[in-house]
């Protein structure tokens, strides 16, 4: 079978493979992305899309801060705004030991030179979020996060690449991977590719992706689920999160909640399906009734889960393959990679065209997962 010859071969058609391929094909490449079912079909079109560097691991802090600054400015890069609405993020403390856990790291923040996290009193948090339990007692703030839609974000990124000359192509799954000379050889379920340089971007089934090119990376899996609810009056405008339990709740234009922040589903990998777990779900349902009350009748419209690679850290792999000359990997997100969508795959583009990259990636390096594997 004759293959088709490109410069990089993008696997996995969620945001990160999309945001990998546009800043390929911006950067001269000629790039094709092959997803096994639909674009978006599993995490990135599951995603609540908070768009928020409070809270983040310090590993990630730099890369998010930069991620920030690109949504703020996202209809440069991708024609549109993807929904983005910048109404802050809320970290809810209910207690004063969970108030001195945002204080620590808030002063350890400010060690480092960061200030893009504050911290709020009860005063002030009952301006930014009017109808919060009157237990709550402070919070961490950063005005400047959000959330955006996910499905326009999907469709923005999608237009975008295709714009900028890649060729998507859908229910194309690689199932074989090759050294054909200085290329790769992927065969597929629509054919038979080959390029010098490939972009692992295969969410929960990447540690599979990366084993074809021999690199053995452990990964767990994330079936986060949702829920949404009926419309209700204007409850928050903000994102809130809680320092002591599960949650994250937004309120979109429509009026319906979006309730999650990591309650765990059923998988089945092979299958690829996540299945929700009503009595996990009921769990985050009653959080969000006890820090807002006025929530208590609001009916569940909807719930569903999505699946995502998770690694041991719950940092992201991002990075150059250790083994297999022309690989990068961008996978494990670990339920938090939206917000990186942009800043990731410009990173990617300048490791698969030049080499490297300034940005500091260095605390994603997959050997740090590597090693664990070996020495275990
Ligand atoms: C319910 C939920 C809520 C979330 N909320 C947030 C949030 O508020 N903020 C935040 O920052 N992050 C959030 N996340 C995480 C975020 O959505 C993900 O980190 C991000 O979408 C991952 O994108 P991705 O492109 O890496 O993976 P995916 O979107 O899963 O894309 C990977 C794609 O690879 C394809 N693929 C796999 N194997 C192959 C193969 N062999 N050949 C071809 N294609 C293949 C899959 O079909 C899939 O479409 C949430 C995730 C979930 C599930």
């Amino acid at each position: 079978m004759i293959a088709s010859v490109y410069d990089a071969v993008v696997i996995g058609g969620g945001l990160h493979g999309l945001s990998a391929a546009l800043h390929l094909a911006r950067g001269g490449a000629r790039v094709t992305l092959l997803e096994r079912s639909w674009l978006g079909r599993h995490a990135s079109g599951a995603s609540a899309a908070g768009v928020r560097t409070l809270g983040r691991d310090f590993a990630e802090v730099p890369l998010a801060l930069e991620a920030m600054t690109m949504w703020h400015e996202i209809s440069a890069l991708v024609g549109d705004d993807c929904g983005f609405h910048a109404h802050g993020q809320v970290r809810v403390a209910e207690n004063r030991a969970e108030l001195q856990v945002l204080e620590q790291r808030h002063s350890a923040l400010r060690s480092l030179g960061y200030d893009h996290e504050e911290i709020v009193d009860a005063r002030e948090l009952k301006r930014l979020l009017p109808h919060v339990a009157p237990h709550c007692i402070g919070a961490a703030v950063a005005r400047d996060n959000g959330a955006a839609d996910p499905h326009r974000t999907l469709r923005a990124f999608r237009r975008a690449a295709e714009a900028a000359g890649v060729t998507l192509r859908e229910n194309c799954g690689v199932e074989a991977i090759e050294r054909a000379g200085e290329c790769w050889r992927l065969r597929t379920a629509c054919g038979v590719f080959e390029a010098p340089n490939l972009v692992n971007a295969a969410g929960a089934w990447a540690g599979e992706v990366a084993a074809l090119v021999g690199d053995r990376i452990p990964l767990g899996t994330k079936a986060s689920m949702m829920i949404v609810t009926e419309r209700m009056n204007p409850l928050v405008k903000p994102v809130v999160s809680s320092v002591g339990r599960p949650l994250s709740l937004k309120q979109t234009d429509q009026g319906t909640l979006l309730i999650g922040g990591g309650v765990q589903g059923r998988f089945d990998l092979k299958k690829e399906e996540a299945t929700v777990d009503f009595a996990a779900l009921s769990k985050a349902a009653r959080t969000v009734s006890e820090l807002f009350p006025v929530v208590r009748d609001v009916r569940i419209v909807r719930a569903w889960a999505g699946l995502e690679a998770k690694t041991v850290d719950l940092l992201p792999v991002i990075g150059l393959s250790p083994n297999a000359p022309g690989v990068a990997h961008a996978f494990g997100f670990s339920g938090h990679g939206f917000q990186l969508v942009p800043v990731v795959g410009a990173a990617i583009a300048e490791l698969v065209l030049h080499g490297g990259t300034n940005r500091p990636i260095a605390a994603f390096d997959a050997r740090r997962l590597m090693a664990k594997e070996a020495a275990a």
